[in-house]
Protein backbone atom coordinates (compact mmCIF):
# COMPACT_ATOMS: atom_id res chain seq x y z
CA UNK A 1 0.00 0.00 0.00
CA UNK A 2 1.57 3.45 -1.07
CA UNK A 3 -0.04 6.79 0.52
CA UNK A 4 -1.44 7.59 -2.95
CA UNK A 5 -4.11 5.07 -2.33
CA UNK A 6 -5.07 5.72 1.08
CA UNK A 7 -9.11 6.98 0.74
CA UNK A 8 -10.69 9.72 2.96
CA UNK A 9 -13.59 8.37 4.95
CA UNK A 10 -16.88 9.09 3.70
CA UNK A 11 -18.68 12.15 3.64
CA UNK A 12 -21.87 10.91 4.43
CA UNK A 13 -21.18 8.88 7.17
CA UNK A 14 -17.95 8.65 8.57
CA UNK A 15 -17.01 5.11 7.60
CA UNK A 16 -14.30 3.29 6.73
CA UNK A 17 -13.70 3.15 2.87
CA UNK A 18 -12.41 0.64 0.59
CA UNK A 19 -11.77 -0.29 -2.68
CA UNK A 20 -14.00 -3.28 -4.45
CA UNK A 21 -12.44 -5.00 -7.62
CA UNK A 22 -14.44 -7.23 -10.04
CA UNK A 23 -13.03 -7.88 -13.74
CA UNK A 24 -10.08 -5.93 -13.99
CA UNK A 25 -12.23 -2.69 -12.58
CA UNK A 26 -12.04 -1.14 -9.43
CA UNK A 27 -14.65 1.47 -7.31
CA UNK A 28 -14.30 2.66 -3.80
CA UNK A 29 -17.37 1.73 -1.61
CA UNK A 30 -18.28 3.12 2.08
CA UNK A 31 -18.59 -0.01 4.18
CA UNK A 32 -21.10 1.57 6.78
CA UNK A 33 -23.70 3.53 4.44
CA UNK A 34 -22.66 1.67 1.33
CA UNK A 35 -22.23 5.08 -0.89
CA UNK A 36 -19.73 3.95 -3.63
CA UNK A 37 -18.27 5.94 -6.63
CA UNK A 38 -19.59 7.26 -9.66
CA UNK A 39 -17.54 5.46 -12.07
CA UNK A 40 -15.42 2.17 -12.83
CA UNK A 41 -11.56 2.48 -12.76
CA UNK A 42 -8.77 0.36 -14.67
CA UNK A 43 -6.72 0.77 -11.19
CA UNK A 44 -7.29 1.20 -7.72
CA UNK A 45 -5.41 4.87 -7.58
CA UNK A 46 -7.57 5.96 -9.93
CA UNK A 47 -10.67 4.82 -8.18
CA UNK A 48 -9.34 6.12 -5.15
CA UNK A 49 -8.53 9.30 -6.82
CA UNK A 50 -12.54 10.08 -7.56
CA UNK A 51 -13.07 8.82 -4.11
CA UNK A 52 -11.00 11.69 -2.36
CA UNK A 53 -11.72 14.05 -5.01
CA UNK A 54 -15.75 13.87 -4.66
CA UNK A 55 -15.40 12.99 -1.00
CA UNK A 56 -14.33 16.35 0.43
CA UNK A 57 -16.05 18.67 -1.87
CA UNK A 58 -19.74 16.68 -1.01
CA UNK A 59 -18.92 17.51 2.60
CA UNK A 60 -17.98 20.78 2.64
CA UNK A 61 -21.00 21.62 0.13
CA UNK A 62 -23.15 20.19 2.99
CA UNK A 63 -21.41 21.82 5.82
CA UNK A 64 -22.18 25.05 3.92
CA UNK A 65 -25.61 24.33 3.48
CA UNK A 66 -25.74 23.75 7.28
CA UNK A 67 -24.25 27.04 7.68
CA UNK A 68 -26.37 29.04 6.00
CA UNK A 69 -29.51 27.33 7.43
CA UNK A 70 -27.85 28.18 10.86
CA UNK A 71 -27.78 32.30 9.38
CA UNK A 72 -31.24 32.16 8.51
CA UNK A 73 -32.79 30.09 11.62
CA UNK A 74 -31.30 32.57 13.83
CA UNK A 75 -32.35 35.87 11.82
CA UNK A 76 -36.08 34.28 11.25
CA UNK A 77 -37.65 33.19 14.50
CA UNK A 78 -41.49 33.57 13.84
CA UNK A 79 -43.01 34.36 16.98
CA UNK A 80 -41.39 35.79 20.36
CA UNK A 81 -43.19 33.43 22.55
CA UNK A 82 -41.03 29.96 22.08
CA UNK A 83 -43.60 27.71 23.38
CA UNK A 84 -45.75 28.97 20.39
CA UNK A 85 -48.02 26.45 17.61
CA UNK A 86 -48.75 28.53 15.04
CA UNK A 87 -47.38 26.62 12.11
CA UNK A 88 -44.55 28.79 11.34
CA UNK A 89 -42.97 28.28 14.58
CA UNK A 90 -44.05 24.07 13.94
CA UNK A 91 -41.84 24.32 11.19
CA UNK A 92 -38.68 26.70 12.68
CA UNK A 93 -38.62 23.47 15.20
CA UNK A 94 -38.92 21.10 12.69
CA UNK A 95 -36.10 22.78 10.70
CA UNK A 96 -34.07 23.20 14.08
CA UNK A 97 -34.08 19.65 14.86
CA UNK A 98 -33.41 18.34 11.16
CA UNK A 99 -30.40 20.47 10.87
CA UNK A 100 -29.02 19.47 14.72
CA UNK A 101 -29.58 15.65 13.50
CA UNK A 102 -27.64 16.78 10.30
CA UNK A 103 -24.93 18.09 12.32
CA UNK A 104 -24.44 15.38 14.26
CA UNK A 105 -24.16 12.83 11.78
CA UNK A 106 -21.47 15.26 9.98
CA UNK A 107 -19.39 14.80 13.40
ZN1 LIG B 1 -20.67 6.01 4.43
ZN1 LIG C 1 -45.79 31.14 16.19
Amino acid sequence: MTSELKLLPCPFCGGEAYTRAYNDTFWVRCERCGVETQDLHLTRPQAAEEWNRRAPARSDAVARLVEACKATLRAWRPCDDMRCECSSCEQYAELAEILAAVEKEMQ
